[in-house]
């Protein structure tokens, strides 16, 4: 299998440089050229595997050119050796009408970790297929749960330099001091004077300036990426799709073959877009529905065809899904219409003008496999309540806006097939807004505080990862304007 570029200006690679790269040298994003195809008996097959045996399947259908030994190795390394606090990895769970997927047991617990704790391992394995002999230098724009995650799963990976840009007033303290408490020889991190776009655009702006990314190679270091943009990032993200499945199979809660639904708090479009490569690939799904909070541009987006980020960047209580930039709906565009001339004439437009238009055909085909809704901090809020009156289940916020979306599209379309809502973050990341909204005091206590707070009323006990922060020092205080990005990048090259 091959990768190429959505804006179809260069060569196809192998998934191993597609890996080292990150992005496509035109811009675009690199996208296998075919989407794998599975049978049932496939399906079948994987409800008796481990979760690590369940990935090596899946991942071997689109890194052909790593070997199975290889891919067993590189997995064993992400999900084994108890990294994840339960043997499921993914484990899913019935609570009320739904199923939920949650994707938080890792170290640091939210979904990032799916993906982040196996890319180091793809990237390291691929610098040794290919010879590479530089240092990745690895730069990360984060709107909170990434750079954490980038962070523990690259820290002291020989050959590798990571570099992880926060808004500076856009994450929570709990996300702030998860990753300026990180140690490891090769890390830094850094507070940018602006909103998540601005860093990603920082990014975005340097992977794409071709005399610089030269002059860093002149230093020893080859850039890449870590956010959704790597293709290594999106592929493991595939894994769970189908391991849902099976283990909901497996349990009772579907029969083999069965049509079901997923609900995804989307920002950057990388975990849905998941989703539907497991939908092209076979795995028997309805619709994907795409959750987003007051940031709803791709919730007018699905619904309209018109894509618009002219509008206020809203800060709310998830905020790991406020982005009005959705990176990887470029990947599904393309998909869908194979045609790059298209794509690149819409993400002109959209860096140009802030806004594209994709016409009514292309509107009535992304409906046939999405649909999209958004709910406020306030729908949010009270969507925790009534789960946690309920249920006792703690929905984090993100969550929480996916719960809130799952049930707006029952009721508009009376579509009943099962639902799983796909569960993003451990909701002790959020400790604050998530005990605001079941009615608890929070006023004047500190991060720690509340977390015990949140214990005393939760069936599930915090994660160590983030009780253990208390204690752990703040080693990154280093800040940047939004057009200094460059520099500090220069400056953290390995002389
Ligand atoms: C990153 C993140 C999301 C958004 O996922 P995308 O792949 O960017 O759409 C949602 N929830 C949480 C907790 C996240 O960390």
């Amino acid at each position: 299998m091959k990768y190429i570029s959505t804006r179809g200006k260069r060569e196809p690679m192998e998934s191993a440089n597609a890996v080292l790269q990150g992005i496509a040298k035109d811009g675009g994003l690199l996208v296998p050229t075919e989407i794998p195809k599975v049978d049932p008996d496939f399906i079948d097959a994987l409800q008796t595997m481990t979760y690590q045996e369940r990935a090596v399947k899946i991942l071997g259908l689109f890194l052909t050119d790593y070997t199975e030994e290889e891919l067993k190795g590189c997995v064993e390394r992400a999900y084994g050796n108890e990294k994840f606090d339960t043997e499921a990895v993914a484990p899913v769970r019935k609570v009320a009408d739904k199923t939920v997927l949650e994707l938080w047991h890792g170290p640091t617990s939210a979904f990032k970790d799916m993906a982040l704790e196996l890319l180091p391992q793809l990237m390291q394995t691929a610098l040794e297929k290919t010879g590479e002999t530089k240092t990745i230098q690895i730069l990360v724009a984060t709107s909170g749960d990434t750079g954490k995650a980038a962070l523990a799963g690259f820290a002291d990976v020989p050959q590798t330099r990571i570099q992880v840009f926060y808004p500076e007033d856009g994450v929570s303290e709990m996300q702030k001091l998860q990753m300026v408490t990180q140690t490891g020889e090769n890390v830094q991190v850094i507070a940018v004077k602006g909103n998540f776009d601005d860093a990603q655009a920082g990014v975005k702006k340097i992977f794409k300036n071709e005399v610089f990314v030269k002059q860093m190679e002149t230093k020893g270091s080859k850039l890449s990426s870590a956010n959704s943009i790597n293709w290594g990032r999106l592929v493991p993200q595939i894994v769970y799709y189908f391991s849902a499945y099976a283990d909901m199979c497996k349990e009772g809660i579907i029969k083999a073959g069965e049509q079901i639904n997923f609900t995804v708090p989307t920002g950057n479009f990388g975990n849905i877009l998941a989703g539907f490569y497991a939908r092209q690939m076979g795995l028997p799904v309805g619709h994907l529905i795409c959750a987003s909070n007051q940031n709803n541009v791709l919730t007018d987006f699905l619904q309209t065809g018109y894509y618009d980020r002219n509008r206020p960047f809203v800060k709310t209580i998830s905020p790991s899904m406020d982005i009005l930039v959705s990176s990887n709906l470029e990947r599904l565009l393309f998909h869908l219409t194979g045609d790059c001339v298209r794509v690149n004439g819409w993400m002109e437009m959209l860096a140009d003008n802030g806004m594209y238009d994709v016409g009514v055909g292309m509107l009535q085909r992304l409906q046939n496999y999405f649909w999209a809704d958004c709910a406020d901090d306030e729908k949010t809020k009270e969507t925790i309540k009534e789960v946690y009156e309920k249920t006792k289940y703690v929905l984090d916020p993100h969550t929480a806006v996916a719960w809130a979306v799952a049930d707006n599209y029952r009721r508009k379309t009376d579509d009943g097939r099962p639902m799983v809502i796909v569960s993003t973050a451990s909701p002790y990341k959020f400790n604050g807004s998530v005990l605001e909204a079941m009615g608890a005091s929070t006023e004047g206590k500190n991060s720690f505080e509340l977390l015990s707070d949140l214990e005393s009323k939760n069936e599930v006990k915090a994660p160590k990862g983030l009780s253990s922060l208390k204690d752990a020092k703040v080693v990154h205080t280093l800040t940047c304007e939004k057009n200094g990005m460059e520099n500090v990048v220069f400056d953290f090259a390995k002389e």
